[in-house]
């Protein structure tokens, strides 16, 4: 049987009315707020009325009962336009709500879901140290259960989280150590803390690169007590938990940065058109052609690798490899086309005004969020039958 990689006429209206919300709503506003490193509390709330930030969650949750297609829709057509927007829905998604979803009790997803799926509360997910980031094995922050008083007691610290200190973030999930086992190896499980449960401290925004309108920090636990059923399914899952968290995780990102590379196509297409040198569009040259040509291929491709992860994803198939290939190719792609689109702009391309500087200086850390280049070719490697 061919391969229909179409969509369906569901996927396709999501698909459309993302879009024109992108170019009519968050394309006007978002140069603005990423000048001033400025969380944009308005678009993420419309964001939130449109149902975006419950996609691939079941009705009963508040979710509008699609998958994980739909939400690789949303966020490419998101990040066509502006990738702090896109990621503040991706890390919304896959990391603050979809633990929960995966992980969680009944009580858990009936107490936290319906207002992350309507966009009016925000989760992170805490992983990363300052001491261990490819090696989350390596955790250090530690939970100790307080038999007395039914508590796990928390102590360390998280950087670079994503959605961790906005107005509206509700929690942050941590992954950390609650015992050892036999060979003495940890026993990690993650844990909910609510936001402003004493002890945790949020510290202010990083200065970044890029992504300056979206939210990130670090995080620090001082003997912070939070009720022993804030776990996140079985103790001592932690780490198997977020490994499945990250292989999804990889598609959306695969989506994101495909809409980045897209996106240095559309308004590098329209500048070849307009801007003139030597008496004629700077687009009849060759040169330039070829440019667009081969962005135009790394966007295509990498859309498809993130929608073959996708569809293998939705219709439970392994999609473990697929998923690496996809985030590899697509977030090497979209530095490519980013530096590509700057090169096509001349000068203009290094001024801010223009989105392609904002997708040049957003495209780098796909390369390194939610596993690095590196790591997807471990990965790819392992399921190639390679071991080291
Ligand atoms: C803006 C931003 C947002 C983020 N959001 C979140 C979030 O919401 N939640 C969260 O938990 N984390 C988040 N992260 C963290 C991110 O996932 C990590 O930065 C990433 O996984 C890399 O970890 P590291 O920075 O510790 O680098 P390291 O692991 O120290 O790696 C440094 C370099 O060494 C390479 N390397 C490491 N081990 C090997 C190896 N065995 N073989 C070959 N090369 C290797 C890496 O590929 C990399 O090039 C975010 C990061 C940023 C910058």
């Amino acid at each position: 049987m061919a391969l229909d990689h179409r969509l369906t006429p569901e996927h396709e209206e999501l698909r459309r009315t993302v879009e024109e919300f992108a170019h009519d709503v968050v394309a006007p506003k978002i140069g603005d707020f990423y000048e001033r490193h400025e969380f944009p509390y308005e678009i993420v709330r419309e964001m939130g009325r449109m149902g975006l930030f419950g996609l691939p969650f079941p009705e009963e949750y508040g979710g509008m009962g699609g998958d994980y297609l739909a939400l690789g829709l949303a966020l490419e057509e998101l990040a066509r336009v502006d990738s702090s927007i896109a990621i503040t829905l991706e890390a919304g998604v896959s990391l603050g709500a979809m633990p929960i979803y995966r992980f969680g009790t009944e009580e858990q997803k009936r107490q936290w879901l319906p207002r992350m799926c309507a966009g009016e509360m925000l989760g992170a997910f805490g992983l990363t140290e300052p001491e261990c980031g490819s090696d989350a094995g390596g955790t250090r922050t530690t939970a100790v259960l307080d038999e007395a008083t039914r508590e796990w007691v928390i102590n360390g610290s998280k950087c670079f989280i994503t959605n961790s200190g906005t107005d509206i973030t509700g929690l942050v999930t941590v992954t950390a150590v609650t015992g050892r086992k036999e060979d003495g190896a940890p026993r990690i499980s993650s844990i909910i803390v609510p936001s402003g449960t004493p002890g945790f401290t949020v510290a202010a925004p990083y200065s970044k690169v890029g992504w300056n309108a979206s939210d990130t920090r670090e995080l620090s636990f001082s003997d912070v007590r939070v009720p022993a059923a804030n776990l996140v399914g079985a103790e001592g899952r932690g780490y198997a938990q977020f490994l499945q968290i990250l292989d999804e995780g990889r598609i959306a990102i695969s989506a994101l940065a495909t809409g980045l590379a897209q996106g240095c196509v559309d308004e590098s297409l329209k500048y070849a058109k307009e801007r003139h040198a030597f008496g004629r569009p700077i687009g009849t040259n060759q040169a330039i052609q070829f440019k667009l040509a081969d962005m135009e291929m790394n966007a295509y491709t990498a859309r498809l690798a993130w929608r073959d992860a996708a569809s293998r994803l939705v219709n439970g198939e392994p999609f473990k490899k697929q998923a690496a290939l996809a985030k590899l190719h697509s977030s090497t792609i979209a530095v490519d086309n980013a530096r590509e689109a700057t090169q096509i702009h001349g000068g203009y391309g290094f001024m801010n005004e223009y989105p392609v500087a904002r997708m040049w200086r957003d495209s780098k850390i796909l390369e390194i969020g939610e596993g690095t280049s590196e790591v997807q070719r471990m990965l790819i490697a392992r399921e190639m039958g390679l071991s080291s």
